[in-house]
């Protein structure tokens, strides 16, 4: 039987790279899902309608953009209301800018602290109910190698992780008796849209070429020379589902190629 029959879940974030292995691996071990992000819509009705029909589960799409908390709360309603309960909650809508913190601009900063930080919170308030009425729940949040460590140029993204790091700490912490767990996965660099549409900018901030942003910034954090994959994540978020790991809550786990022993 699948592991995750009858559960619930949303993933923030879905359409694209990390968030779709995700769903694809919920859906696979029988969750109903709902999938979120943007995207051409053409594309995303293509997506929704493969997952459903590959594996059999309910498979709904909510456009909510992450820095509105009013359609967060509209999503995890919706949710509730074609699902009826909702157990699982990954937490993984993210953007990037790259800049010098003076030249950094503040809309930028605003932008990617509502969605890679506190979309998380909102999201976590409106599910947490659900969860202790289903008596079972998984929180788990995409943080990044970078709530750990900290890159130049990246000081909203980095400021944005930590914080995620610390929010699953503590939502681990006040859940810890209710049989739900929280925890954060921290990526190193996955080859996604995020990570390469942040090329031509870092590019520009470091003075280099193409080639040399790949190996000598992305790849030279990565003691293992390659990146990492998006199954390799969502393998570990399958795990985290499982009951096997009803004891692992609070952790922030890295996935990183070893980037962070360094
Ligand atoms: P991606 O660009 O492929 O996917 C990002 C997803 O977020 C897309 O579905 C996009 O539509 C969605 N999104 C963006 N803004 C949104 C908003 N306002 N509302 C709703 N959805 C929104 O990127 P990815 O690499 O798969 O990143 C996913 C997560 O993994 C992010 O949180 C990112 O910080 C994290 N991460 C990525 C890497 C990496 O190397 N790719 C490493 C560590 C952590």
């Amino acid at each position: 039987m699948k592991p995750l029959l009858g559960k619930n879940a949303i993933v923030t974030g879905s359409t694209s790279g990390i968030g779709l292995a995700y769903a694809k691996a919920l859906a696979e071990n029988g969750a109903n899902i709902v999938i979120n992000g943007f995207g051409p819509m053409e594309e995303i009705e293509a997506t929704r309608l493969a997952i459903k029909e590959q594996h059999d589960v309910e498979c709904l799409y909510s456009p909510a953009d992450m820095s509105k908390p009013d359609q967060i709360k509209d999503m995890v309603a919706q949710t509730i209301g074609e699902f009826g309960s909702l157990e699982i909650l990954i937490n993984n809508a993210g953007i990037q800018h790259v800049d010098p913190v003076e030249d950094f601009p503040p809309e930028k900063w605003d932008a990617i602290i509502a969605i890679n930080l506190s979309s998380a919170f909102h999201t976590i308030r409106h599910a947490v109910p659900h969860m202790k009425d289903s008596g079972w729940g998984r929180i788990i949040n995409t943080a990044s190698a970078h709530a750990l460590v900290a890159s130049p140029f990246k000081s909203a993204y980095v400021a944005a992780k930590h914080g995620i790091a610390g929010l699953t700490k503590t939502v681990a912490l006040e859940l810890a008796q209710h049989n739900i767990t929280a925890n954060a996965i921290c990526p190193g660099y996955v080859w996604t849209p995020l990570v390469e549409q942040q090329i031509p900018d870092t590019m520009k901030a470091r003075g280099l070429t193409e080639e040399q942003v790949k190996k000598d910034v992305l790849l030279a954090a990565q003691p293992t020379k390659e990146f990492v994959t998006v199954e390799q994540v969502a393998a570990l978020a399958m795990y985290l589902c499982s009951d096997a790991a009803s004891a692992i809550t609070g952790s922030i786990l890295p996935v990183d190629g070893g980037w962070t022993a360094q």
